[in-house]
């Protein structure tokens, strides 16, 4: 009988890989046609000042719905998108998409908003990303200090390129961020070695802010940035009671579902409308 089910055990496991590496090269293979196809589509997710929950940036979040699959996220098509290249296209296709946005909000008389964008590092190995900004800068007529590009610590795998990257893109105009801030192995040496503009505190501090100990890390942090001369964003906040301790730790940006999750732009418009001048006050309705 134990012999069975080990049996068993073992074939459900290798279904279960098999269903595994199926999606995955089904989702490599539609990749390519998802762009052509338009199954793309750019959210943006509001970013406040957390004390007076006005909104003073947006963060595009690319969302892919598969024709069969349904919506599938961008964590999961990203890494497979970043390996065997189409993020490079893909890429350039949200940069382009975002500028455009962010120029027709201006147009439309909407207070002007910060945009960023989350640039992959394979973008960054690429070698043609300070062209590409420029030419969606020109493209959208964007001013450039309104753009921020978000890289992850991973840009630290190639320190020498990476650095004279993020100088050319400063020399544009162009501000840099630090996402998922304090999940790498680098946090201290990139704040210290590249010209950067702004961290982004990772959702894994905010989570847990109820441990005395979390608390105690995000304020050290918070000071850092403060320090430095960098914005603090705190990202993924849910609940009044992470607002509460992140205020209290003097943090002064954050993004979560507590304000908005990721939305399209029509949705984005209301939110800037619905706002009297100038005061663009978020409502608490989520
Ligand atoms: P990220 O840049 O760190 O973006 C934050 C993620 O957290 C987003 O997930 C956002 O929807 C989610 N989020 C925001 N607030 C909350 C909250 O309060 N609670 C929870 N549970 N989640 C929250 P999303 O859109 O699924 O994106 C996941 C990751 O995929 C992004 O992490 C980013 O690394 C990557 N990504 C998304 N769009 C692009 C893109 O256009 N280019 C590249 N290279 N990467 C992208
Ligand atoms: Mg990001
Ligand atoms: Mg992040
Ligand atoms: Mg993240």
């Amino acid at each position: 009988l134990a012999k069975e089910g080990g049996k068993n055990g073992y074939r459900f496991y290798n279904d279960d890989l098999n269903q595994k590496m199926l999606r995955r090269m089904r989702i490599e293979s539609d990749l390519r046609k998802a762009l052509e196809e338009e199954q793309f589509e750019v959210y943006y997710q509001p970013k406040v000042e957390l004390k007076t929950k006005k909104i003073i940036g947006m963060e595009a979040l690319l969302r892919w719905q598969h024709p069969e699959l349904g919506w599938i996220s961008p964590a999961e098509f990203i890494p497979i998108a970043e390996e065997n290249g189409q993020i490079i296209s893909i890429g350039e296709w949200v940069l382009k998409t975002a500028c455009l946005q962010s120029k027709r909000w201006q147009h439309d008389g909407l207070s002007p908003t910060n945009i960023s964008v989350n640039v992959s590092v394979r973008q960054f190995q690429q070698g043609t990303l300070l062209t590409l900004v420029k030419e969606a800068l020109q493209e959208a007529e964007l001013v450039p200090s309104l753009l921020e590009i978000e890289v992850t610590e991973s840009i630290m795998q190639n320190t020498k390129e990476s650095t004279e990257i993020i100088r050319g893109l400063r020399d544009l105009g162009v501000q840099i961020s630090i996402d998922d801030f304090g999940t790498g192995y680098s946090s201290l040496y990139i704040i210290n070695q590249l010209p950067i503009d702004t961290i982004k505190l990772d959702k894994t501090f905010i989570d847990d802010m109820k441990s005395v100990d979390q608390q105690a890390m995000v304020r050290t942090i918070v000071d850092l940035g403060m320090n430095m001369k960098l914005k603090v964003v705190a990202e993924g906040i849910e609940t009044d009671y992470q607002l509460n301790k992140l205020i209290e730790a003097k943090c002064e940006y954050g993004q979560g579902y507590l304000f908005s999750k990721a939305v399209r732009a029509e949705e984005i418009e209301n939110l800037l409308q619905e706002a009297p001048e100038p005061d663009t006050q978020l409502a608490l309705s989520h």
